[in-house]
């Protein structure tokens, strides 16, 4: 048997499918992706402290080949996946408690912050009492089913 050695791109990407997974069974089916271990230069011209990055027009996750990109980020561009393709980037007016900083910035990059948070507490079998928290599970119970 050949040994492949997957890259730190591919491990973290895996290990956020591997979590999304446990707790939406449904997700992963749904919904198309596909890994480019490289930022393209296009994203890094506007802003060169990117770490991750996901274009709804080639349904393609970028993220970093080297600890700059964590699972963390897989996750949070994954959550753009999920929003743009199941939600249509639809508006869900998270509720503001404990939003994080970047997750201000616009609609968006608050469901991917709140998508990251709810599968990382999810997958650790802690439920936090907040309505966010609530609000993320609500909307994902579809696709919870195996
Ligand atoms: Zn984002």
């Amino acid at each position: 048997m050949i040994k492949v050695e997957l890259s730190h791109a591919e491990k973290i990407y895996s290990k956020a499918i591997e979590m999304v997974n446990k707790c939406y069974p449904m997700i992963h089916r749904l919904i198309i992706h596909d890994l480019k271990t490289e930022i393209p230069f296009q994203v890094l011209e506007e802003n060169e402290n990117v770490n991750g990055a996901y274009s709804p027009d080639y349904k393609l996750i970028f993220l970093c080949n080297d600890e700059r990109s964590t699972v963390h980020t897989a996750l949070h561009e994954i959550g753009h996946a999920v929003h743009h393709q199941l939600f249509d980037y639809k508006d869900f007016k998270l509720n503001e408690l404990a939003r994080s900083d970047y997750g201000k910035t616009n609609h968006r990059e608050d469901f991917a912050e709140a998508f990251l948070m709810h599968i990382v507490h999810m997958y650790n079998n802690i439920e936090l009492p907040i309505e966010r928290e609530k609000q993320m599970k609500e909307i994902l119970k579809l696709f919870s089913m195996k």
